[in-house]
């Protein structure tokens, strides 16, 4: 039942009482007249109670004069304004306050505490914000699409991409922004389910690559209203990508067109890919490579290859290698080098240079031959000499006869015999020299190399007026190499001192002519044993500016047809090749020096040990049928009637088809043999012999003691000696002797 109302004053002052709104009643002069509890409660807030017997502005003032600031902002807004305002108050309140006047010319002031009301419309307000800008801001552009894939809404960024304003665009569908070929690659974007990318090109000025990514919109009902979309430029991500796929092309051309063998290997050194150009040079199949060893390729390399993988850390290593060629080992240049890629971890350069270095070789031996002639003055000079004591010991032995001087004979004879050694050594040094490559290296005194360089080149200096002085160690010095070559180094030392001395001497006719030569060992740096070898001469000396180029090949500043400017370049190869180096430098006294330096051998020189000597009782060997084949008629006759002086049957042919038809007439013990004979020449001899007449021993007497050992090592053993020409009758015999 409703209660009736006791009375209207009544019912507003309870409404008064109770109103959640505060309410302050003021007369017309500002003086308090009432308030209620909420305004009480809201005034309370300042911390100082309200005076009734003061104005309200009054109070405020108060307030502000105690260091309430919000009655300060209270009072100014409460003058300033014409409606409701916002004063804020202690401990974080928000009044809203608003005063009305009345009839009475008094006013109604009413406050009600908006602090909740207010914190919600700030978060608001902030999100908006922070969406607006990111909005704005972000470097991607971002649509709103409607249910048609229309524009609703575009950001600057998007908009920037086409220009002018964002009116443009809205309404516009997204397929009419992108170019004709993308059109149908944007379905994925709408279609159901979780958002979707694809990449397009857009329809605006100067183009752009873009990938849109889409994501629905769902409106308050939960149905879908739209799209999402966020557009990145991928323009230059583009860009970049197909630079890198065309230098990729570019390399991938040159890497399968080069003529070079290029090969990356894993970071355990294994093969991981191989051009074309290697598999052409080694005729393997691309399969046999897959995690293979270089090293199955490249044998013999040097440095060695894991050398050469510990200096290619710090930077680009070179080195030389065999090269397994699909028909034959070739001689391979190489580079190695560190590779930054995901799994190749090293890069293998492969050049093929077995052509240029035959060439290279051909070049040099042409260049030796040359020099061969160059020599032959003193090669003239060193057979000339023992012919003629020869002669005349010949001679002189003739003459003797008459009188029956036995002993005067008998020494005169072994003049001969000792000149005869003579010259065989020179014919040994002429057919090393010629040889092409210089065998097997050994450990040689190079006091003997030198010395029989200065030897040779003594003469014609002598003829010049010019003095060689060398003052040879009294012990051997060990080097290993091969000594005929240190001698070609000495000797194309030696000429061309002699001819800047001979070209000095137009200028300066009285300046001694002279060369010294020294030879020393040193501790290097590297404190292991060197030796060092000088040549110093009182020639022209060099040009300062031409000290860098002397070792180049064909450098040369002789008159034309002289000099071909191989001397020292080869010289230097040689050299090297020992492990050594070579130096010139120019004298303050004219003239100059050339400084080789060699690494010294441990090994004492093989050939130090003189030949074992042959024992004189040479002559008593058992009785033997002794077959001699040699196309020389008065050599067979002196070796035959040697021979039968010693109690053999010896039987002489001339040729090597005679001699195979004395084998089969007859038993024969030992065939003597020459190798070079008309009628089938003496390896044939030796290879059937061997074959068919086992028991026969074979003794080969060679005027090419050299070149002919290796072609017999080939016949596998059917020769038990070898003898070279001139024969001694003494060494024979002692042969003979050991072989029955
Ligand atoms: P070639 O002797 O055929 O010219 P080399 O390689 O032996 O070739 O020498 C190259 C050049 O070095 C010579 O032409 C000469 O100019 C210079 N040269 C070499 N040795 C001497 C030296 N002892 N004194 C002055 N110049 C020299």
């Amino acid at each position: 039942m409703r209660r009736a109302p006791d009375s209207l004053p009544a019912l507003l002052a309870e409404a008064f009482a109770t109103f959640r709104e505060g309410i302050l009643l003021l007369d017309a002069d500002d003086g308090v007249l009432a308030f209620n509890p909420a305004f009480e409660q809201a005034w309370d807030l300042l911390g100082v109670p309200l005076v009734r017997s003061l104005t309200f502005s009054e109070n405020l003032e108060a307030a502000a004069a105690l260091g309430r600031a919000s009655a300060e902002t209270w009072l100014a807004l409460r003058r300033g304004a014409t409606g409701a305002f916002l004063v804020p108050m202690p401990g974080g309140a928000v009044l809203r306050v608003a005063e009305y006047p009345m009839a009475s010319g008094g006013r109604l002031v009413s406050c009600s505490d908006v602090t909740a009301e207010r914190q919600r419309e700030l978060a608001l307000v902030e999100s908006e914000y922070r969406y607006r800008l990111l909005v704005e801001t972000i470097t991607e552009g971002v649509i709103v699409l409607d249910r048609d894939h229309r524009v609703v809404f575009a950001n600057p960024r998007f908009v920037s991409w086409f220009g002018g304003s964002d009116m443009a665009l809205l309404g516009r569908a997204l397929e009419d922004l992108v170019r004709d070929e993308s059109r149908a690659g944007l379905a994925p974007l709408f279609g159901g389910g979780e958002p979707r990318s694809v990449e397009a090109a857009l329809a605006c000025p100067g183009g752009r690559f873009v990938l849109i990514s889409a994501a629905p919109l769902k409106g308050a009902s939960g149905r879908r209203s739209g799209h999402f979309a966020i557009i990145t430029d991928v323009t230059e991500l583009r860009a970049a990508s197909e630079r890198l796929r065309q230098s990729e092309e570019r390399f991938r051309g040159i890497i399968e067109t080069t003529p070079f063998g290029i090969l990356t290997l894993d970071a355990d050194g294994r093969v991981r890919t191989v051009n074309p150009a290697f598999l052409a040079i080694t005729g393997a199949e691309e399969a046999a490579f897959a995690g293979a060893d270089p090293a199955d390729w490249l044998p013999e390399a040097r440095p060695a290859l894991a050398d050469l993988f510990a200096a290619a850390e710090t930077g680009a290593a070179r080195g030389e290698s065999r090269l397994r060629r699909a028909a034959d080992l070739g001689h391979a240049r190489i580079v190695l080098s560190r590779m930054g890629g995901a799994g190749d971890a090293w890069l293998l350069i492969v050049e093929d240079a077995t052509e240029a270095r035959q060439m290279e070789e051909t070049l040099r031996h042409t260049a030796k031959l040359a020099l061969l002639g160059e020599m032959s003055a003193s090669l003239a000079h060193e057979i000339s000499q023992p012919l003629n004591i020869i002669r005349l010991a010949a001679e002189s032995a003739l003459l003797s006869l008459d009188d029956g001087d036995a002993a005067t004979i008998r020494g005169k004879f072994e003049t001969i015999g000792a000149q005869s050694d003579r010259l065989r050594e020179t014919i040994d040094y002429m057919q090393a020299f010629s040889r092409r490559d210089g065998g097997t290296r050994k450990s040689f005194d190079t006091v003997a190399a030198v010395g029989a360089a200065v030897a040779l080149m003594t003469p014609q200096c002598s003829s010049l007026g010019i003095s060689v002085a060398f003052a040879p160690p009294d012990r051997p010095v060990p080097v290993v190499g091969h000594p005929r070559q240190l001698e070609q180094v000495l000797v194309n030392l030696l000429r061309n001192a002699v001819d800047a001395i001979v070209e000095r001497r137009a200028a300066d006719p009285v300046r001694p002519g002279r060369i010294e030569v020294t030879l020393g060992e040193e501790i290097g740096r590297d404190r292991r044993p060197w030796v060092r070898i000088e040549v110093t001469d009182t020639g022209t000396g060099v040009r300062p500016e031409d000290l860098p180029h002397l070792f180049e090949p064909f450098f040369t500043r002789k008159t034309e047809g002289l000099g071909t400017g191989l001397g020292l370049s080869i010289s230097l190869d040689l050299v090297a090749a020992m492990g050594g180096r070579i130096e010139a430098e120019n004298l303050a006294s004219g003239g100059c020096r050339f400084r080789a330096t060699l690494p010294r051998a441990e090994a004492p020189p093989e050939d130090a040990a003189p030949p074992p000597a042959v024992p004189d009782d040479a002559g008593d060997a058992p009785a033997m049928t002794i077959l001699v084949a040699d196309d020389e008629p008065l050599a067979t006759a002196e070796i035959k009637r040697f021979l039968e002086r010693g109690g053999h049957r010896v039987v002489t042919v001339g040729s090597g088809r005679a001699a195979r038809a004395a084998l089969e007439a007859e038993h024969v013990d030992i065939l003597v043999t020459d190798l070079s004979m008309p009628d089938g020449d003496g390896f044939q001899l030796i290879a059937e012999t061997a074959a068919e007449y086992p028991h026969v021993a074979i003794v080969v007497v060679t005027g090419q003691p050299l070149r002919d050992r290796e072609a017999l090592a080939d016949l596998e053993g059917g020769v038990d000696a070898v003898l070279r020409k001139p024969v001694s009758l003494r060494e024979l015999a002692a042969t003979l002797k050991g072989l029955a």
